[in-house]
């Protein structure tokens, strides 16, 4: 066991060198050199530099050169920000849709191709030792679309932290309501936010919007936090840039719909780095009282 971690780790130091060069000779349009074995190697969609699998995974899969937040899993979030032996909630809660073409099928594609059984993961767990209620929404599950299952298990976590008195953190991560369940999906928005206002009374409520957090989904839940963070760069709106500059016959800013330009209109409190999050999420919910 020792001795083939050791190999790796080799190996790891052998790929970081070539790497490096590989970057530094600036070939970053290049196809990773046949020496490599392409599962040991990621490529960074924003910089597209080459980086080893091992220590983008262990760098919260943020790259090194650009600091660009690379997008996670449900289950990946999880076990970045809560403390090890959290309890997933909610599993029972199944499919009520509308009989859309083609949905059931897509539906089964997502669950196969993720191995999850919705866009949303709820949790109870705790974060430094902080007992929380935590639902996580993961954009590669039919990118991170609310449905009828995803509202109800977020409104059952929202209901769960009233009655237990416990603080709530919600990562989104969304392209909106899921077309395919028509209106169902819309209640959402209203279920989500009537359960919050019931729970903003006595309850701490921390969002943390992650790329990309738009439609519906930033439009109910996503906008209703006591405490809003988000990650650099990410992109947070409701409508696409484009449909806004054709409805209003305006050249919108480059920089319109990320974590940065909203911060400074008073949209989003903070930006913290991924590798941060975790201690600034502790210490938020210290501050109010949380043990
Ligand atoms: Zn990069």
């Amino acid at each position: 066991m020792q001795n083939s971690f050791n190999k790796r780790k080799e190996k790891i130091l052998e790929f970081n060198t070539a790497m490096e060069e590989l970057n530094l000779r600036k070939r970053i349009t290049a196809s990773i050199p046949k020496e490599i074995p392409e599962d040991l190697i990621v490529k960074c969609p924003s910089c597209q530099r080459f980086i080893i699998k091992d220590n983008y995974i262990l760098d919260h899969k943020v790259c090194p050169y650009c600091n660009h937040h690379g997008r996670l899993t449900s289950k990946e979030r999880i076990i970045d920000v809560m403390d090890l032996g959290y309890t997933e909630l909610f599993t029972n809660i199944k499919e009520k849709y509308l009989d859309f073409p083609d949905y059931e099928a897509k539906l089964e594609k997502a669950k196969k191709d993720t191995g999850e059984d919705e866009s949303v993961m709820c949790v109870e767990g705790k974060i430094d030792g902080i007992k929380c209620l935590v639902g996580v929404m993961d954009s590669f599950f039919m990118m991170g679309s609310m449905g009828s299952v995803c509202g109800e298990r977020i409104t059952r976590l929202i209901e769960k932290a009233t009655e237990e008195k416990l603080p709530l953190i919600l990562f989104t991560t969304s392209g909106g309501a899921r077309m395919q369940e028509g209106v169902i999906s819309l209640f959402q928005m209203a279920k989500t936010s009537q359960a919050l206002a019931k729970y903003r009374e006595n309850g701490l409520y921390i969002a943390v919007l992650t790329d990309p957090t738009t439609g519906g989904v930033s439009a109910s839940f996503a906008s209703l936090a006591d405490i809003t963070i988000s990650e650099p760069n990410a992109l947070i709106g409701f409508a696409g840039k484009r449909v806004i500059e054709r409805t209003i016959k305006e050249t919108l800013p480059k920089e319109f719909q990320t974590a940065e330009f909203l911060l400074d209109k008073g949209y989003i409190d903070m930006i913290s780095d991924r590798k941060d999050l975790k201690k600034t999420l502790a210490l938020l919910l210290r501050l109010h009282n949380y043990r």
